[in-house]
């Protein structure tokens, strides 16, 4: 899934790309649509997941992500575990895959950052 960022000045909405309806208003409550795929943040990792979509909450644990792959899958994912260190938010959002889906990043000054991700089915 493709993440486009944006930057937050702090007045940023956010608008659904397939249906239109504003889900980010720093004035409102989050508002999901049917496209609404998922939000997270940095800090607080998914606070809403759509049931469309699987989502492994503990991403950053190897153990977990292990559990439903092959054997060979399994050797695999260990060498990735000695090499690489844990994935960050943004790198697991770029590795699920929907149909027609794209992921929004609104980046904070401060380094926070929201994860607002959609899919058109
Ligand atoms: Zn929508």
């Amino acid at each position: 899934m493709k993440i486009i960022q944006l930057n937050d000045d702090g007045n940023v909405k956010l608008f659904c790309p397939f249906c239109g309806k504003k889900v980010i208003d720093p004035e409102q409550e989050f508002d999901e649509c049917e496209h609404t795929l998922f939000v997270a943040t940095n800090e607080g990792g998914f606070e809403f997941i759509s049931p469309k979509i699987e989502i492994n909450e503990e991403f950053d644990q190897p153990k977990d992500l292990s559990e439903d792959l092959s054997d060979e899958a399994d050797e695999e994912s260990e060498d990735l575990a000695e090499s690489e260190e844990e994935l960050t938010l943004n790198e697991y959002i770029e590795t699920l895959e929907y149909p027609e889906a794209i992921c929004f990043e609104i980046a904070q000054f401060s380094g926070f950052s929201a994860f607002v991700g959609f899919g058109r089915e």
